[in-house]
């Protein structure tokens, strides 16, 4: 008889085990390396010819559980997690771009994929140019000979403007340019970038799809071939979520509908307390009648999801004053989780931005960021008054 390592023996589970040791949940996986039985099945492994494991930086079995599950829910072939939101962008861009290639990004976008567009990869020779919304809308015209990529964000970080998924993505696809969404905002739950005809969805799955603010998280979901393009950039950079992070985004993954679908109607609910309050100047939710991009948002969401931005009529003062009021709402970057956050995009997302660089970004300093949470509605706007009033 073999004899084998204790560590190994509960996998290999054998003789006198009990006979319903199929666990419910994928166990955390977190050895860093996978045995093999023979020279033959290495090679087999090297070859591409057998399905297994070897090294957790290339894969490992609980996090592509979690691929799997994320790939499933965004209507793609194959996803790949890694260890920030940051990490998918950077491994993306790093996996799909050389030297002397244009990405075209529009500028009303989080503020660390602008800097990493702007501050570092054109030190490796690729450019980029940032684009209005509108500008967007009218792609043809933009995309020029060196373009490889188009990156944009729909609900946008933080204006909540929505870009029309399936017009950009259509002109891609015939200008041959990889268009990438950062779904972030909406969560597959309430919009479906691939199935709009984009070919890689980008998440910071810091946000909703994991839910509880307690992992650091990104992914990337697209067709197979696509995605065994980046492959290469993720085992090399080695921006690999480790096991005990996929197995907690999972878990959260698993109430995913539940949460967005409060995180919608809280949002809403609101969004359009605050359109009535005199204090406020302007609302940016897309479930609004009075968003400009409305319409888009009504073609292409199930939902509008949990971010709720507005401006205070005081401008920076009355948003720093509602900001050091806010009591149930917790003053915090980040976004998506049970709990409600409040953030001034000029000291987070946006710090350290140029007026003109705020003003492509459409953020004003007068601005309020919201991230409905799951919390009693009634409670939320007991709590918002009191900080506007
Ligand atoms: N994309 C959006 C829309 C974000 O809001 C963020 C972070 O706030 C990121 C990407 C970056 O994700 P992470 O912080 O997980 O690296």
């Amino acid at each position: 008889m073999t004899k084998r390592h204790p560590d190994t023996e509960l996998i290999h589970a054998g003789e006198g085990a009990p006979s319903n040791a199929m666990p419910v949940t994928t166990p955390i996986y977190s050895s860093s390396t996978f045995t093999f039985a023979s020279s033959a099945e290495l090679e087999a492994y090297q070859q591409g010819r057998s399905q297994s494991f070897m090294y957790s930086r290339y894969a490992n079995p609980t996090v592509m559980a979690v691929e799997a599950k994320l790939a499933a829910a965004e209507g793609g072939e194959a996803a790949m997690l890694l260890s920030s939101g940051m990490a998918a962008t950077s491994t993306a861009l790093f996996g799909l771009l050389q030297s002397g290639d244009e990405v075209i990004c529009s500028a009303a976008i989080y503020g660390g994929t602008l800097q990493v567009l702007r501050s570092f990869l054109d030190r490796f020779g690729v450019r980029a140019r940032f684009v209005s919304m509108e500008q967007l809308g009218a792609l043809g015209s933009v995309i020029g000979p060196s373009t490889k990529v188009v990156w944009f964000e729909s609900p946008t970080n933080p204006t909540l403007r929505c870009a029309d998924i399936a017009a950009v993505a259509s002109v891609c696809r015939a200008k041959g340019v990889v268009s990438i969404v950062d779904n972030t905002f909406a969560s597959p739950v309430n919009q479906q970038p691939l199935t709009l005809g984009a070919d890689l969805v980008m998440h910071s799955a810091t946000k909703y799809l994991n839910g509880h603010s307690d992992v650091t998280a990104g992914a990337l979901v697209g067709s197979k071939a696509l995605i065994d393009r980046v492959m290469p950039a993720r085992k090399l950079l080695g921006g690999v979520l480790e096991p005990a992070s996929a197995y907690a985004l999972g878990r959260g993954m698993k109430t995913l509908g539940v949460r967005i679908a409060r995180h919608n109607s809280n949002a809403l609910t609101i969004a359009r307390w605050l359109e009535t309050h005199p204090g406020v100047s302007r609302v940016c939710y897309p479930g609004l009648e009075s968003h400009p991009d409305h319409d888009i948002a009504r073609r292409q969401m199930h939902g509008c999801g949990g971010m709720v931005c507005f401006e205070s009529r005081d401008g920076q003062d009355g948003a720093v004053r509602f900001f050091d009021r806010i009591a149930l709402f917790q003053r915090a970057a980040s976004l998506g989780g049970v709990e409600s956050l409040c953030s001034l995009p000029v000291l987070t997302s946006q710090y350290g931005l140029s007026d003109e660089q705020l003003a492509e970004a459409g953020v004003t300093r007068g601005m309020v960021r919201l991230s409905v949470g799951l919390e009693d509605s009634e409670d939320l706007i007991a709590d918002v008054q009191q900080a506007l009033d």
